[in-house]
């Protein structure tokens, strides 16, 4: 059994879709037993969510002017594909529906002035479920027997509506229970990435390019033999190709790596999608819908050498990844020296204020400490600090608590660093040759990533220069 998901742009518009359903009708003469995951039309969630968020703030021509957009794409595409004209009129009232759906609960959120996080996800996970059904009568259009089903009937979550989580014993009893007869029928589901339900029913989405998350829950739930995610890349590739133009396809990288890269940036894979292939040993193919002959990228176990034969001669840095948008925060003394406590009470502080640290470096002199977070929570993590050790600050021991905005952090991934010598300061090299300066340097105690926090601007140079100071290009 497959699960093969599809990207926004893997469904953009009728032509995209026709190579989905290439793709699926070709998968199909091998195997019998395919499950699909799609994604909204690209753009589309970015569109429901920009309407919502201004209909909150009173503007109303927002919504309308996206009911219209909704229904040109999603028409278009039903139009080209489907030739039954029953069908397509079915199709279009269902579509019409949910267009409706989407203005009355705009309107609902303009009236109160105020968009929740349950608001938010039911909005938010309509792209999905406008396109889902166009899919599966696509395919039905080319004689595949496609059924569409709504994820909220399968993937059951907590109620963190924005970014749920999903429970997963529920999920499969009732990803079991409502796909397997399908599947035993010859039919092939065509399912809503990126939406789920309480067990109350209630619509939740999984957080931002949450589809492939999706695809590896359903594939753990039926115990697929892999999951495939289908994109416009030819897989995983050594740096993102709108910033390396010589970036290369990765024909293989462990589950770690491949989270390790998915949470610092690298945007073909959502971070989470490997957590649940790895309990069951499922592998992960990404591979490219526009390319479809190219096998792509496997996210295994293991890789197939054996992280030890790749230590003799593979890379040991396979892949570069750039998250922005961060603040440095220091908190630095003299009288910190051999003081017990100091990064204890930092991180608790940090962690009061629900701040997601991504980085931490402390010097052997142990005078300071810094850490990296979001844009966002540096103001409430500063003047938490600021608050925790006011009395140090009095007493000088700590001087200050510095904050530096428009940070970067470029992480270089690979398991073959692991006992690797030097990689540092190789990485340090690149940099230096080039007058880069690096502000703070971590490496995991996995060995398999190093992060370097940079200037926001120097960035993208840094990522060129580290790709081609390690050869990544080939
Ligand atoms: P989809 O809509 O199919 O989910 P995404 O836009 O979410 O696609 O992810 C694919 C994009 O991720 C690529 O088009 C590419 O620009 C970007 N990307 C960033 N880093 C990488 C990387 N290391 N390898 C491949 N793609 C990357
Ligand atoms: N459509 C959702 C998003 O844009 C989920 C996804 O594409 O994976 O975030
Ligand atoms: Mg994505």
């Amino acid at each position: 059994m497959q699960v093969l998901k599809f990207g926004g742009t893997s469904v953009n518009d009728a032509a995209a879709i026709g190579q989905v359903v290439s793709i699926v009708a070709d998968q199909r003469t091998s195997d019998p037993r395919l499950v699909v995951v799609t994604s909204a039309m690209r753009g589309v969630t970015d569109l429901l969510i920009d309407a919502a968020r201004a209909a909150a703030k009173g503007d109303r021509t927002r919504y309308r002017d996206a009911r219209l957009i909704l229904i040109g794409r999603h028409h278009d595409a039903a139009e080209a594909l489907v030739h039954d004209l029953d069908e397509l009129n079915r199709l279009q009232s269902v579509t019409d529906e949910r267009v409706r759906e989407f203005e009355r609960l705009c309107m609902a959120v303009a009236i109160l002035g105020e968009l929740t996080d349950r608001g938010l996800a039911v909005i938010s996970g309509l792209g999905e479920r406008l396109l889902a059904p166009i899919l599966a009568a696509a395919l039905r259009d080319r004689g595949l027997p496609a059924a569409f089903v709504d994820a909220g009937e399968l993937i059951v979550s907590d109620d963190n509506f924005a970014s749920a989580a999903p429970l997963m014993d529920a999920t499969r009893t009732a990803t079991r229970g409502r796909l397997l007869p399908l599947l035993d029928q010859g039919d092939i589901p065509v399912v809503t990435g990126f939406v789920a339900a309480t067990a109350d029913g209630a619509p939740t989405v999984l957080g931002r390019g949450g589809s492939d998350y999706s695809a590896a829950i359903l594939g753990a739930a039926l115990d697929a033999d892999e999951v495939q995610i289908w994109t416009d890349v030819d897989g995983v590739l050594t740096a993102d190709p709108r910033i390396v133009s010589e970036a290369r396809s990765l024909p293989e990288l462990t589950y770690g790596e491949a989270a390790e890269l998915a949470y610092f940036g690298a945007k073909v894979l959502h971070p989470k999608t490997m957590l649940p292939c790895i309990d069951r040993g499922i592998p992960i193919s990404v591979r490219n819908t526009f390319n479809p002959t190219f096998p792509g990228t496997r996210v295994v176990a293991q890789a197939t050498n054996g992280v030890a034969a790749q230590r003799g001669g593979g890379p040991a840095v396979k892949a570069l990844t750039v998250i922005r948008g961060l603040t440095l925060v220091t908190v630095a003394g003299r009288g910190m020296m051999g003081v017990p406590g100091i990064a204890a009470r930092t991180f608790t502080a940090v962690a009061g204020q629900d701040a997601n640290v991504l980085m931490i470096s402390q010097a052997s002199s142990e005078q300071s400490i810094c850490f990296v977070v979001p844009e966002g929570d540096a103001t409430k993590v500063a003047r938490e600090l600021e608050a925790t050790f006011a009395s140090e600050i009095r007493q000088r021991a700590i001087d200050r608590i510095a904050v530096e905005r428009n940070i970067v952090i470029v992480a270089a991934v690979g398991e073959g660093m692991k006992g690797t010598p030097g990689i540092a300061a190789r990485l340090f090299s690149a940099l230096g040759d080039k007058n880069v300066n690096v502000i703070a340097v971590a490496q995991g105690s996995s060995e398999t990533n190093i992060s370097l926090a940079l200037a926001a601007a120097d960035a993208d140079a840094a990522v060129r220069y580290i790709h081609a100071a390690f050869n990544l290009g080939g």
